[in-house]
């Protein structure tokens, strides 16, 4: 699978909450920002476009990879909506 199809998954696991429940999940984007389920779901036809055909228009949108609670030691927020995804516990 190429690196832009992987992603797409990610981004499909996301917004249909295809993810292991217990965690705050977020998708990485390639600034390495983060957006939140909500605005992945909002946003998702854009995303998925970014994420398979990347491009400087829309580059904020294109999605690397997904991160959780888990695997941070530091809060972190949403790019887009600055919501906060999770907190440090
Ligand atoms: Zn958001």
């Amino acid at each position: 699978m190429r690196n832009n199809e992987m992603a797409v998954s990610y981004v499909r696991a996301l917004a249909r909450g295809r993810v292991h429940a217990g965690y705050g999940w977020a998708a990485v984007c390639s600034d390495g920002e983060l957006l939140c389920e909500t605005c992945v779901r909002s946003n998702y036809r854009l995303v998925l476009r970014a994420t398979l055909k990347p491009c400087a228009a829309s580059y904020e949108w294109q999605i690397v990879g997904l991160t959780n609670s888990g695997e941070s030691e530091t809060s972190a927020h949403c790019a887009h909506c600055h919501k906060i995804i999770w907190e440090t516990a």
